[in-house]
């Protein structure tokens, strides 16, 4: 387990007070591990957990070499022979039905897609191109290759090599993959579990009577969504007001039950409120300054639990297995600001990728792409912009893009009305009006 030191030391140009996008990505990607114990599952409950060992295949898919189509099976090298080839029809092979018998070079069988092609015959012609004159069929010249039509024993999936590896998401394909090859249940790691809570005075929970300048807790539920969209386990802790023993004691349960604690408010620079000392006292954290809007600043490290006995984790997970040399229960810390755009920002952009790299997983983020502005947008070079944006296809096909009109970090309809994120860069400037820019499609993600 490395240190914040020991990672930031690492870490050229690290400056907490003005640390990067790529840089903040870079140091999640040395503070998070994934879990080790695993689990096995059946294909259905598959979907969304992540291998946790190769599959490999126990059999080859297809079988045996196959028709692809309603045809005659004959072999190819006659073509070559003679044209137009005339072949007489010796019998039909049906799909599940091996046929029996041997076949002359002069003669074809009537093949069902899907029926294993006898030895020796290695190409079909479709029904629809041949003429059938009594109990022979008429190849015209020049429409097959030999091998046309066929589909080669092993050609999806061959015995003996793996099949998906271990890292892999299951998604239907995957599900369907597996299937095939008569798989019915697989290793998988165990789900991860987060706990949630967010923080601040002015924070009501659904139910609480509306005071002024108190605003309604919506991140407890953007968070939820978004974890369990991941496939997460998801403690949900609701409001923590902000008082250190109530603090205190939400920081070591989640410390003692979760992989990961996320959290919103009290991280800012002006905050007077307990939050930042707690995570403080209880962890290995750092605070930075990102240089990024919405979402500038934002707590990360270790929340310890130093009281809970080392056994403590086996009593709520018990079906797993003991970690060799248990840790004291420690979480990892994402401590997101309070403003719900900014939340889910900072989620999609540090949190998501460190989350799925705990969860075992090794798939890439999704491609940035490219669209066409269809405005001019101000951006000052130095720090990475987040703009809600709408993508759609232009009348020549190509992607534009279009901002969602106030890019304010609390206006939570701006997400909602987005479908993705138009991502301004670093290093870049203004944009004009037509220029491309890379924009983060929430297809598939939220
Ligand atoms: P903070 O990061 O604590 O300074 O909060 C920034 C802004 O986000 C403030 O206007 C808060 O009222 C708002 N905010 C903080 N937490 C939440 C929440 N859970 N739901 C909705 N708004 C929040
Ligand atoms: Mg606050």
């Amino acid at each position: 387990m490395k240190t914040i030191e020991a990672i930031a030391a690492e870490l050229q140009g690290y400056d907490p007070q003005a640390l990067s996008v790529p840089m903040v990505n870079a140091f999640l990607h040395q503070l998070v591990a994934p879990v080790t114990q695993t689990e096995t599952v059946s294909i259905f409950q598959a979907l969304d957990r992540v291998l946790a060992q190769d599959v490999i295949s126990p059999i080859s898919v297809p079988p045996h070499d196959n028709s692809a189509m309603d045809g005659y099976a004959f072999n190819g090298a006659a073509l070559a022979a003679r044209a137009p080839l005339t072949l007489k029809i010796a019998g039909t092979a049906l799909a599940g039905k091996g046929w029996v018998g041997t076949l002359g070079s002069d003669e074809c069988l009537k093949i069902m897609t899907g029926a294993i092609l006898p030895r020796g015959f290695d190409t079909v012609v479709p029904q629809e191109l041949v003429t059938i004159q009594g109990d022979a069929v008429i190849i015209p010249p020049g429409l097959l290759q030999p091998g046309d039509n066929r589909r080669q024993m092993g050609e999806d999936l061959m015995q003996g090599l793996p099949a998906l590896q271990k890292g892999t998401l299951i998604k239907p394909a995957a599900m369907g993959l597996l299937a095939s090859l008569g798989i019915k249940e697989v290793q998988v790691f165990r789900k991860l579990r987060v706990a949630y809570f967010s923080t601040g005075d002015e924070i009501l929970s659904l139910g609480d009577s509306p005071r002024e300048g108190a605003v309604f807790d919506s991140n407890r539920y953007t968070v939820w969504g978004l974890l369990t969209r991941l496939g997460c386990e998801v403690i949900d802790m609701g409001v923590v007001r902000d008082e250190p023993a109530l603090l205190e004691a939400a920081f070591l349960e989640a410390a003692t039950t979760a992989d990961a604690i996320i959290t919103s408010g009290g991280v800012s620079v002006g905050e007077a409120d307990y939050t930042k000392a707690m995570m403080k006292k209880l962890g290995d954290v750092a605070f930075w300054r990102i240089a990024m809007r919405p979402g500038r600043p934002m707590a990360v490290g270790r929340i310890v639990n130093n009281k809970s006995a080392s056994g403590a984790r086996q009593t709520s997970f018990s079906s797993y297995e003991k970690e060799s040399n248990p840790p004291p229960s420690s979480a990892i810390l994402f401590g997101l600001p309070g403003n719900p755009v900014a939340v889910m920002v900072t989620f999609l952009a540090f949190v998501r990728p460190a989350l799925l790299q705990m969860m075992g997983s090794t798939q890439r983020p999704p491609p940035l792409l490219k669209a066409r502005s269809m405005e001019a947008i101000r951006k000052k070079p130095g720090r990475t912009e987040y703009q809600r944006g709408t993508v759609s296809t232009a009348r020549d096909g190509s992607l534009q893009v279009q901002t969602t009109g106030n890019q304010g970090s609390g206006v939570l309809s701006s997400m909602v009305q987005a479908n993705g994120l138009i991502v301004l860069h670093h290093t870049q400037g203004n944009v004009a009006l037509g220029d491309e820019v890379d924009v983060m499609v929430f297809d598939g993600i939220i």
